[in-house]
């Protein structure tokens, strides 16, 4: 068994890995390829982790923040990968995200490896040690580019060779970005810049949702549903959730709920473009007068054809699992649902379509990003929402036929797909010699 394998980070760090889904379902595709277990470890483990922690002069005070660098795999291209602020970011989680990346990038055949970047960020205990009170979005984002501006600043280097590239992830966007930029003076070293600034791209911000949308449409069609009589739940009103449900509704699809941090909303007739466009204006974590209001929780059971969760990780359970009545589930964020869930839902027959290829649609854009800052040719919105959907809609092809010959769910098909390539590059490469 390949989990009986000495891990060399595991030994380096005296803990070990806590059970997840990539690796499992890496294993797996990887003794259904038949590579030895010294291979399938090698697709496995990250490359290089750096763990750091930096200093930053903030409103006055000395603020000291931790965080970790992921680099996974870059035998396809430069390792690439969102960076995440949050207050529960660890070693493991940021080590896992960036496998995802590798995978993502694989399964869609772009020419990017798999990196992550973490930084911990406890925002009470911010408040706290800057002796604030109440809620100030304002301080929050000085905290957020603080946290950013420092902690990428003795990183440069790995930017600006392209070795890392990195983009927004929860937690950040495009104005931290820009302070990435700032450092570097270099439009390719970092995707997701902001509008008009040197080396954005247009159409990079909806990318994702964009993705999320027409990956949700091919699954009505594999589902012999009409879009228009087709309905839809959307959990999560950020970038992904918002711009997947606006593209949804204008698609035709009913979109009967959405949600975001403590508070979701229920229309059983389809809510309109008014409606979601209300709901994107109102503060979070409030009743939304004249709608009826469900909780998150009761979002996920809905008796829906498709569920998109597009919030967080780990929100689909062993423990709700059973009682998911979706016919499929699109996942729009990455890694919504744990192995266990993963594992009723198949039992249950409820298909599902992998944050690997469904949400993927940012990372193909900032590959559109990326070439475009090389060149510096202009490409409009429209255009770069197409190749998204060409890509994705090829790969979700590709996927589906694996499924389908290897008889297999659509997620391990996609990381069968995408181990069979990161694994033929690595030999090719002579990453991994010995098979
Ligand atoms: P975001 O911060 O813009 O939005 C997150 C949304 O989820 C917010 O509306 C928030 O209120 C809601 N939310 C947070 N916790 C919740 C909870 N427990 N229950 C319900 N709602 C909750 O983030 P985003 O960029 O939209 O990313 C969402 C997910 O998609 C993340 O998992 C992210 O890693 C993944 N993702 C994002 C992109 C991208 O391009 N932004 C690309 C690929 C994957």
């Amino acid at each position: 068994m390949a989990t009986d394998m000495p891990k060399g980070i595991e030994q380096i760090t005296c803990c070990s890995e806590p059970p997840t889904a990539s690796r499992v379902l890496i294993e797996k595709a990887g003794k259904r390829l038949g590579l030895d277990d010294r291979a399938i470890e090698e697709l496995v483990s990250p490359q290089e982790v750096i763990l750091f922690r930096v200093p930053s002069k903030t409103l006055g005070k000395v603020i000291t923040f931790w965080g970790v660098i992921a680099l996974h795999n870059n035998a396809r291209g430069p390792f690439k990968g969102g960076i995440r602020i949050s207050e529960d970011v660890s070693l493991w989680e940021t080590i896992e995200l960036a496998r995802l990346m590798t995978l993502k990038t694989a399964v869609t055949d772009i020419e990017f490896g798999g990196g992550k970047m973490g930084i911990r960020v406890d925002m009470p205990e911010m408040y706290r040690l800057l002796g604030r009170t109440g809620r100030d979005p304002e301080f929050e984002k000085v905290i957020r580019l603080d946290a950013v501006e420092y902690c990428t600043k003795p990183f440069r280097q790995l930017f600006t060779s392209h070795t890392y590239i990195p983009a927004p992830d929860l937690g950040t966007g495009p104005d931290e970005m820009a302070f990435i930029y700032n450092e570097t003076l270099d439009p390719a070293s970092v995707t997701g810049k902001p509008e008009g600034t040197h080396g954005w791209l247009p159409g990079r911000k909806e990318s994702t949702g964009c993705g999320v949308c027409h990956i949700t449409l091919r699954t009505l069609d594999m589902l012999g549903i009409e879009h228009k009589k087709a309905s839809v739940a959307v959990q999560g009103f950020g970038n992904v959730g918002s711009n997947a449900a606006f593209y949804l509704a204008r698609a035709g699809v009913k979109v009967v709920a959405v949600s975001r941090k403590g508070s979701a909303i229920y229309k059983p007739s389809g809510l309109t473009l008014d409606d979601l466009s209300h709901f994107l204006r109102l503060p979070e974590n409030q009743e939304v007068p004249d709608y009826t209001n469900i909780t998150n929780e009761a979002l996920l059971e809905l008796d829906v054809d498709v569920l998109v969760p597009a919030a967080t990780s780990h929100v689909i359970t062993s423990v709700n699992a059973p009682r998911i009545r979706a016919k499929a589930i699109v996942e729009g964020a990455n890694m919504p649902a744990t192995g266990d869930a993963l594992a009723i839902l198949e039992g249950r027959r409820i298909l599902v379509i992998p944050d690997i290829l469904s949400n993927a649609g940012g990372v193909v854009a900032s590959m559109e990003e990326y070439s475009k800052s090389l060149s510096a040719a202009k490409v409009t919105k429209e255009e770069v929402l197409r190749t998204v959907q060409d890509v994705l809609g090829r790969a979700f092809e590709q996927v589906l036929e694996v499924s389908r010959s290897e008889k297999v769910p659509m997620t391990e098909a996609a990381v069968s797909l995408a181990v069979h390539r990161v694994y033929d590059a690595m030999r090719k490469r002579r990453m991994i010699w010995w098979a």
